[in-house]
């Protein structure tokens, strides 16, 4: 379980996450949802590592994890772009981050191995990134975290970069995956139909604020303000 308390962060006299504080359970699929500039991938960064907050705690299974570097928090990440390395194969892409965490060779080839055949990409493994589409890149970024089984996989709008029919194979699939592997996932988008149908729950953030954290089912029904109740109407 993450808890994240009283979140805090400035970037330059301006507030940019402004005392947050929520929860994310085992196994749930939670989507962060909200316009440009409201702070997402600036919360995103902070529970990796990548940023530091100004105050606030970031308690996963029971411990702070604030002052750990990125490696140790037991997160992963997956972002727009897949940062695959492109000379290296599929498999060696996946292999690659599991040596680098400390598998051993043999270790790392078989959980590759088998991440990469859960996640249907068994037939390319010793394809180059360059050689596979959009969406079968995406699959192998997402293999390469999951093969490390983190407690919590983060997403950084993971499929806004594929065509419109890409996107919703990878939207099922990535509903798929998340059930199969059982994975706590936090999910970071602006489109919201991609958040009411793949989420447990839906929180939705204007300008560093969370304006309502609940089901998709919850936010529709009864928003918790107008701010949500405008930015559910205006994006269906
Ligand atoms: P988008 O959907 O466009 O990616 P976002 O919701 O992810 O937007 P953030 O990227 O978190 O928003 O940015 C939130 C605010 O913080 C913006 O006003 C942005 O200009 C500012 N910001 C982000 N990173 C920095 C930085 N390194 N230095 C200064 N300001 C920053």
């Amino acid at each position: 379980k993450l808890i994240v308390k009283d979140l805090y962060k400035n970037f330059d006299g301006k507030d940019v996450l402004n005392h947050i504080s929520f929860d994310v359970k085992p196994g749930e699929f939670l989507s962060v949802l909200g316009p440009s500039g409201c702070g997402k991938t600036t919360l995103l960064r902070i529970l990796i590592g990548l940023e530091k907050q100004n105050s606030g705690e970031i308690i996963l299974e029971g411990k702070e994890i604030s002052n750990l570097s990125p490696e140790k928090r037991g997160m992963g990440i997956v972002f727009q772009n897949y940062a695959l390395f492109p000379n290296m194969t599929v498999l060696g892409n996946v292999e690659y981050a599991l040596k680098l965490h400390q598998e051993t060779a043999g270790d790392a080839r078989e959980i590759a191995k088998r991440t990469l055949d859960l996640i249907g990409m068994s037939d390319q493994l010793d394809k180059k990134p360059k050689q596979l589409s959009g969406g079968q890149q995406q699959r192998v970024a997402i293999a390469r975290t999951l093969a490390l089984n983190p407690n919590i996989i983060l997403l950084d709008e993971p499929i806004s970069a594929l065509d419109v029919s890409m996107r919703e194979v990878m939207k099922r699939e990535l509903k798929d995956i998340q059930k199969k592997f059982q994975a706590t996932m936090i999910f970071i988008t602006h489109e919201q139909e991609e958040a009411f149908y793949l989420s447990d729950r839906i929180m939705i953030m204007s300008e560093g604020n969370i304006e309502q954290l609940d089901t998709p089912r919850n936010i529709y029904d009864h928003p918790a303000n107008d701010y949500v109740r405008d930015f559910v109407v205006a994006h269906l």
